[in-house]
């Protein structure tokens, strides 16, 4: 199959809405997975992290899920804060997010995905 030429280039992309409950639920778990992977990244995880491999390598990594649960609530809350405004701009690659529903739930609060 051919892939459609670019003319979203340079242009504000339109984020599609999911066009069912099952597609929804998917791009749901998708964006979850993918919000939570920003957090990790917003975050110096790895400085309170108890894995020696994760301070090691300076990044948190594998069990990121785990690591942020230990990791959140061990932040000062203008460090969280700071964290979760860098999420709603994608993280430090800023990140577009893939899906309206995505976007949406950047701008959660960060309880619904770092516990
Ligand atoms: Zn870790």
């Amino acid at each position: 199959m051919q892939s459609p030429p670019n003319r979203a280039r340079g242009r504000r992309r339109v984020l599609k809405e999911p066009r069912n409950e099952v597609e929804e639920v998917r791009q749901r778990e998708r964006a979850f997975v993918t919000i939570k992977k920003l957090y990790c990244q917003a975050l110096p995880l790895w400085r309170v992290c108890g894995r020696g491999f994760c301070r090691r390598n300076k990044r948190c990594c594998g069990e990121a899920e785990a690591c942020l649960k230990r990791g959140w609530k061990l932040f000062p809350a203008a460090v969280q804060e700071r964290a979760c405004n860098e999420v709603g701009r994608g993280g430090p690659r800023r990140v577009p997010p893939q899906t309206a529903l995505e976007k949406r739930l950047r701008r959660y609060p960060p309880s619904n995905f770092v516990l």
